[in-house]
């Protein structure tokens, strides 16, 4: 590969980088949008929760209220038990009171049954409570931790920006251009590597002849099948020194 092949590579590396890590921070919004949707699907449970505690304890308060009407019913009736004339009205009386307390029975049963079930829920909603709490907590690390992550991608997408400014400003027009374009056309992939007689892009087989072209390095030469522009890789120890020097090929 001469330098310009060289940068390009490069140039074309950071790209599908850059295109990785935008394709990352562009899924922040989404990831953030589902932890608010999990906490306020929470929040609604609660709600509900917390209207049911308070209905049942209104409930209570109304059975309370018939009670304390019963009492007084049999108290009155007991007052009355003294004053009645007749033993006929005496018996009547007696049924009164006999109805009432089976009415106060009945109800000091529901009551029981009503504050038991409250107790039940007043516990799960405080569980709920403390449920809710902590979900709260991990939705706003989480948004927290969502924003530095992308406050750092973006930093390495800033990074990358300048580097492939840097190195592109160093690549012949006669190079660049062409590449831009075919990078356009092809979703970034304007450069593919010739590996075991094969296009890397297309994996059609390249002819020798167009190898050995490809090889001289003496400009861009495309793929017949998929018109990308193919480069020999460098030997791995070459590799590591891309673009400092230019061994000739
Ligand atoms: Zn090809």
């Amino acid at each position: 590969m001469n330098d310009d092949m060289r940068r390009l590579v490069r140039v074309q590396e950071i790209m599908v980088v850059i295109d990785a890590l935008q394709e990352k921070i562009a899924s922040n919004p989404a990831e953030v949008a589902r932890l608010e949707k999990d906490l306020l699907a929470a929040q609604k449970d609660a709600d509900a929760d917390r209207a049911r505690v308070s209905e049942l304890s209104k409930d209570r308060r109304r059975l309370e209220m018939d009670l304390m009407g019963i009492e007084s019913k049999i108290s009155k009736y007991q007052s009355q038990l003294l004053e009645v004339k007749t033993n006929k009205e005496y018996q009547a009386m007696l049924h009164e009171i006999e109805t009432c307390k089976t009415e106060r029975a009945a109800l000091d049963e529901k009551i029981l049954l009503e504050m038991e079930e409250s107790e039940k829920r007043s516990a799960a909603l405080r569980s709920m409570e403390e449920m809710l709490e902590r979900k709260r907590r991990e939705t706003s690390q989480g948004k927290t931790r969502l924003d530095a992550e992308a406050q750092d991608l973006m930093r390495q997408v800033g990074a990358l920006e300048s580097e492939r400014t840097e190195i592109m400003a160093g690549i012949a027009p006669a190079y660049l251009q062409p590449f831009i374009k075919v990078a356009r056309q092809r979703k970034g992939l304007a450069l593919v590597a010739v590996r075991d007689e094969r296009c890397g892009g297309c994996h059609v087989r390249v002819m020798p002849k167009l190898i050995q072209q490809v090889r001289r390095a003496t400009g861009l030469i495309a793929c017949d099948s998929c018109k990308r522009f193919l480069y020999v890789p460098d030997e791995p120890s070459r590799a590591a020194g891309a673009g400092a020097e230019s061994p000739a090929q």
